[in-house]
């Protein structure tokens, strides 16, 4: 391929001119080392190119020669339980040919060229087949892996074969003599086409009690977990790709530690998903760019990782996909940019962050996916933000905030206290409590609603009455008043509060979140009307029932759960008024 040659080096840019004949967003490789880069910006017959490997070294002159292609990832079987840096080479197998430091410039296959997967036609000789169609399938561990005609190729099958394929060998020929194999090639920054969006009416299970009991998000919906370091935002991010009942997980470590996405590794494999009593790595794809590799390589995890998210959610599964952090990938941008000297904006991010940002999380939705058959999947995307200092009014965090229906405040306070998931009820809020209200109420309780509007009020007035605490001293309260910030401690401490680490509790089925809430609600209503018959409050308080009610997280018996209201009504019922 025709080449240019570098005139420019500035960290992870490089210019390169007599590039004749590049276009934008192409792949490009640079130097006599051949490192991948992304042409971003083209003058004259120059190219901004930015540089997935490191560019130490690189000398004025070197050759850079186009590829023709835009960057692009490699779908098929074969993703699942892979782990890739940014542009979807397999880590192991780099550290195989390179060891620990990974050499630059290596080349390597997104998917296992040499693996024989089991193919079944579904379609036979003579059908017409558009983008979307089922060709057939091969089993990847427990999925079934659909093999669809690639969007916007169309024809009529002239031969179709069963039996055992690599992922490049053809397995069917369409009219006009295409071969199509079990793998196609996707350009990353192209959201992958479907008919249309559908509504969100179908909750993410996460398990998580804060999150699906009080701020749910739903499949196909985003939602944004910001908080300051240590708050929590990878463990809740590892916790909603263990126990979010999607069938695919993209979890993307994109400029954190290394150590974290090792925590990853260690444990996946291990923990089986109940659902499917298979290991969760085996439903999992991992992208990592950690933060010792290059910046400009986050842009490129991001996208990779979105892309596959879609060709899953294509085949109609519900994808989830995590993002830790995108604060990473914008400080990336930041750095490029300024590179090109472009004019700053904001804090001196480019003044297409927000644009950038929404057209990621725009690739989030439940479709109804391409192809003659109804078929509906989704992507469900979770991007953690790293504010620096907890400060959400930086630019990261306004511009997420902006397309982002969930919003899980993470608190340093909370934190501190170690009180966690650290998310901070006032703060946060989900913008499908109206849209999922009639799932919960089918599939829940239709109390579900009343239920958690009740908790809101109590922690709500919790605040309000810590303000008059703060003044006053809690001596002053009346009684009932006192008896709600009991309640609000007890919905902190026996609800909200949640051990990512705690085997029987890390996660909670929406039918045990809503026997724990209506037991607590019980125990209001009935400490309050207690309290108006003139019990007082800390006869209620020594009741046994007070402790089985802080025991419930351990609880793995629901019905020594549901038992607790008539041990309620019973036992602080017939308390009597105290006259003294
Ligand atoms: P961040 O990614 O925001 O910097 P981490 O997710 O690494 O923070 O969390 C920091 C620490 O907080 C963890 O090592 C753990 O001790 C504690 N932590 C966070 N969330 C939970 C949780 N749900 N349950 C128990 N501990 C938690
Ligand atoms: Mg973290």
């Amino acid at each position: 391929m025709q080449t240019g040659k570098v005139s420019r080096i500035s960290g992870p840019v490089i210019v390169a001119k007599e590039m004749k004949g590049a276009k934008m967003y192409d792949v490009v490789k640079v130097g006599e080392s051949e490192l991948s880069g992304e042409i971003i910006r083209l003058y004259n017959e120059n190219a901004v190119i930015q540089v997935y490997e490191d560019t130490v070294g690189i000398k004025v002159g070197e050759p850079v020669s186009l590829t023709g292609m835009p960057l692009s990832v490699k779908l098929g079987p074969g993703l699942l339980s892979s782990i890739y840096d940014g542009i979807q080479r397999p880590l192991p197998g780099l550290a195989e040919i390179s060891g620990d430091f990974i050499e630059r410039g290596l080349t390597l296959s997104g998917l296992d060229e040499r693996k024989l997967w089991d193919f079944l036609p579904a379609v036979k000789e003579n059908s017409k087949v558009i983008g979307g169609s089922i060709l057939g399938t091969v089993q990847e561990y427990h999925i079934e892996h659909k093999i669809l005609v690639p969007p916007f190729v169309s024809g009529v099958i002239e031969e179709i074969n069963e039996g055992k394929f690599t992922v490049d060998d053809p397995v069917c020929r369409i009219s006009g003599g295409k071969a199509l194999t079990l793998s196609h090639k996707w350009p990353v920054r192209k959201g992958r086409p479907f008919k249309e969006k559908l509504d969100m009416n179908l909750p993410l299970v996460t398990g998580q009690r804060i999150f699906d009991s009080l701020f749910p998000v739903a499949k196909g919906g985003t939602a944004m977990i910001p908080g300051g370091f240590g708050t929590g935002k990878t463990v809740s991010e590892q916790s909603l790709a263990k126990w979010s009942d999607t069938q695919i997980i993209v979890y993307i470590g994109c400029g954190e530690r290394g150590n974290e996405m090792t925590d990853v590794l260690k444990e996946f494999p291990e923990i089986i998903d109940t659902r499917t009593g298979f290991p969760l790595i085996q439903r999992t794809v991992l992208i990592a760019n950690t933060s010792n590799m290059p910046v400009a390589a986050r842009e490129a995890s991001i996208y990779t990782g979105v892309a596959m998210a879609e060709y899953y959610r294509d085949m109609g599964y519900d994808v989830a996909l995590m993002a830790d952090s995108t604060s990473r990938w914008g400080e990336a941008l930041r750095e490029v940019s300024g590179r090109l000297e472009e004019m700053p904006g904001e804090e001196g991010y480019p003044a297409y962050l927000a644009a950038r940002i929404a057209a990621f999380y725009e690739r989030a939705g439940r479709v109804s996916c391409l192809g003659p058959d109804a078929r509906a999947g989704s992507i469900t995307i979770i991007g953690a933000v790293s504010p620096p200092g907890g400060d959400f009014s930086e630019p990261i965090t306004q511009n997420t905030l902006r397309v982002s229906g969930t919003f899980w405040a993470l608190d340093s306070g909370l934190a501190n206290r170690r009180h966690f998931p650290s998310v901070n009820w006032v703060r946060s809020y989900s913008l499908y409590l109206e849209n999922l209200e009639m799932w919960f109420t089918e599939n829940v309780s239709c109390d579900w609603r009343k239920f958690r509007e009740q908790v809101m009020i109590i922690l709500q007035k919790e605040t309000e009455l810590l303000e008059i605490v703060k003044l006053v001293g809690a001596d002053s309260l009346p009684e009932q008043e006192k008896s709600i910030l009991e309640v609000a401690r007890m919905i902190r401490e026996d609800f909200l509060q949640q051990s990512a680490f705690d085997p029987l509790d890390a996660y909670c089925s929406l039918e045990k979140q809503f026997l724990m809430i209506r037991t607590i609600i019980k125990f209001s209503d009935a400490l309050s009307q207690a309290i108006a018959r003139g019990v007082k409050l800390k006869q209620v308080m020594a009741l046994p029932v007070k402790d089985k009610i802080s025991r419930m997280k351990q609880e793995t018996d629901l019905a020594i759960i549901e038992d607790l209201i008539a041990e309620i009504d019973k036992s602080i019922g017939s308390l009597e008024a105290d006259r003294e």
